[in-house]
């Protein structure tokens, strides 16, 4: 490794794409620096490299002006232009595979280490909680929200500061395949698997004749292509406490080390115990075989699920030689994203879980759980839409929602979506708790709030395209 910081500019993508063509822009630009990379004219920014993606509706190349106009210092295009352009632009057979040759080339000059999650869910939250424990200790990047695919992950390696010493990836999938072709282009050293839950089954089922177990060992399989793809001498950071667990350990290559997280002592190298809620977030220990004492930690999230995200967080940075007093202070000052469980009031007081951001039969049943660490309110109250993207067990999975809902001790639910009319059936025989349901979210606006009671204790989840946050916003009034 050379000791000189690399610069990102036209040459270095040149050199890094020894097929493209160079065309000239009017400004005459000979070598600008690149200080970032989009797809999108309206995200370009002074410097940044305009990424021109053929889409189905809209054509990247339609734009390159626009993104000249605010600022692109040059494009990666796939279509001759048909007049001069203002500014230099490299041509290419394929875009998408010429963005994954660059972001590679990028990662391999900055060389950080590279830290990459994958898992069912808890992607997002473990990425934020190793960028918050990682900023305390060096210069970090990380992926911008959610840009975890493979437009997403290539950009946000061409966002990186050459300074950058640690890079935290998100990676994420709907079919085999994508997982590798990320880690490719990354090349991580340090792979998180989060766990693996029916979450995506549609990419998986596409005739809806697969059942959930297959169909879950081909998730495993698919998330396992991160650990499969680890630099030489990588670590692998496995869920211990998952069913999948031997079938993930078993795709680590050999020369690589596994490490793993859970709430079995003794099994894991990072476990947690001692959850206990503190009204807005949970205090809970976190213990090593790579440390003498437990550290205690106080999340600003509740629920074991958030637990666990912090210990594959903890064991993550701890073996990128973090001090432990910093990743405790990284991982108190981190904050769930909206929607993600994010504590929040009704307008008369009830407190509210918004978990609106996404919803799968693994997230479902642990936010249903986490209800009682808002202590012993009035009313439990469940406010849930449909699970989007299961296939053919969508049907079934929804039913199941009915144990959990027992054993969450929930009073009152309140459902929404064309899926959940499968557990609203179910639930008008249930004794013990009341449902209600509307098939469209817009249906319940105005009608929920006026229900709860101050002490009442909510619960708002669904998938993504439920949108149920219009329902939090009318109920909290922000
Ligand atoms: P996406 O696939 O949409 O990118 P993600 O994997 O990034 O999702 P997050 O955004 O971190 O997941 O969390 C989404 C939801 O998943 C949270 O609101 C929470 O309900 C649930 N969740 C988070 N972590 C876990 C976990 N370790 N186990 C089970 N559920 C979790
Ligand atoms: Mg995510």
């Amino acid at each position: 490794m050379s000791d000189a910081t690399p610069r990102l500019d036209l040459a270095f993508m040149q050199q890094a794409l020894p097929e493209a063509r160079l065309i000239a822009g009017q400004n005459g630009e000979q070598n600008p620096a690149i200080s970032g990379a989009s797809q999108d004219s309206r995200q370009i920014q002074s410097g940044m490299l305009y990424v021109a993606l053929p889409g189905e509706r809209v054509d990247g190349h339609d734009y390159i002006a626009a993104a000249a106009d605010n600022g692109a210092a040059c494009a990666l295009i796939s279509q001759q232009p048909a007049a001069p352009l203002p500014i230099p632009a490299l041509l290419v057979e394929d875009v998408v595979t010429a963005l994954a040759d660059a972001a590679q080339a990028w990662r391999r000059a900055v060389n950080p280490s590279v830290v990459a999650v994958t898992g069912s869910s808890g992607k997002t939250t473990v990425k934020e909680m190793l960028a918050a424990v990682l900023r305390k200790d060096r210069p970090t990047h990380a992926t911008a929200g959610n840009y975890n695919n493979h437009i997403g992950l290539p950009l946000t390696l061409l966002n990186m500061p050459a300074k950058t010493h640690a890079l935290a990836l998100e990676m994420g999938m709907s079919g085999p395949g994508e997982i590798a072709e990320l880690a490719r282009i990354a090349e991580p050293d340090i792979g998180i698997v989060t766990n693996i839950l029916p979450a995506h089954l549609a990419g998986f089922d596409q005739n809806g004749t697969v059942d959930p177990e297959t169909a879950l060992d081909a998730i495993a399989a698919a998330k396992g292509e991160l650990i499969a793809g680890l630099k030489p001498g990588g670590l692998a950071v496995l869920p211990a406490d998952d069913p999948r667990f031997a079938a993930l350990r078993a795709q680590v290559p050999e020369g690589c080390r596994v490490e793993s997280f859970g709430k079995q002592k003794g099994e894991a190298g990072f476990y947690y115990a001692g959850l206990e809620g503190t009204g807005q977030g949970m205090r809970l220990s976190l213990s090593s075989r790579h440390s003498r004492a437990a550290m205690p930690v106080r999340l600003q999230a509740v629920g074991e699920h958030m637990a666990s995200n912090a210990a594959a967080s903890a064991l993550a940075t701890i073996m990128m030689g973090v001090s432990e007093g910093t990743i405790r202070q990284g991982l108190e000052s981190f904050q769930t994203g909206a929607g993600r469980g994010r504590v929040t009031q009704a307008k008369n007081g009830a407190r509210i879980i918004d978990e609106t951001y996404n919803a799968n039969p693994g997230s479902m049943a642990a936010a249903l759980a986490n209800l009682s660490w808002l202590g012993r309110p009035h009313h439990r109250v469940a406010i849930l839409g449909d699970m989007l993207e299961l296939g053919a067990a969508s049907d079934k999975l929804h039913r199941e929602i009915i144990k959990q809902i027992g054993d969450a001790g929930i009073d009152r639910v309140f459902l929404t979506g064309t899926e959940m009319a499968a557990l609203w059936d179910l639930l008008q025989h249930a004794e013990g708790v009341r449902a209600e349901y509307e098939p469209d979210p817009a249906d319940w606006l105005g009608r929920i709030g006026p229900r709860l009671r101050p002490d009442d204790a909510v619960l708002i989840k669904g998938s993504r395209g439920m949108k149920l946050e219009r329902l939090v916003e009318d109920l909290t009034g922000k």
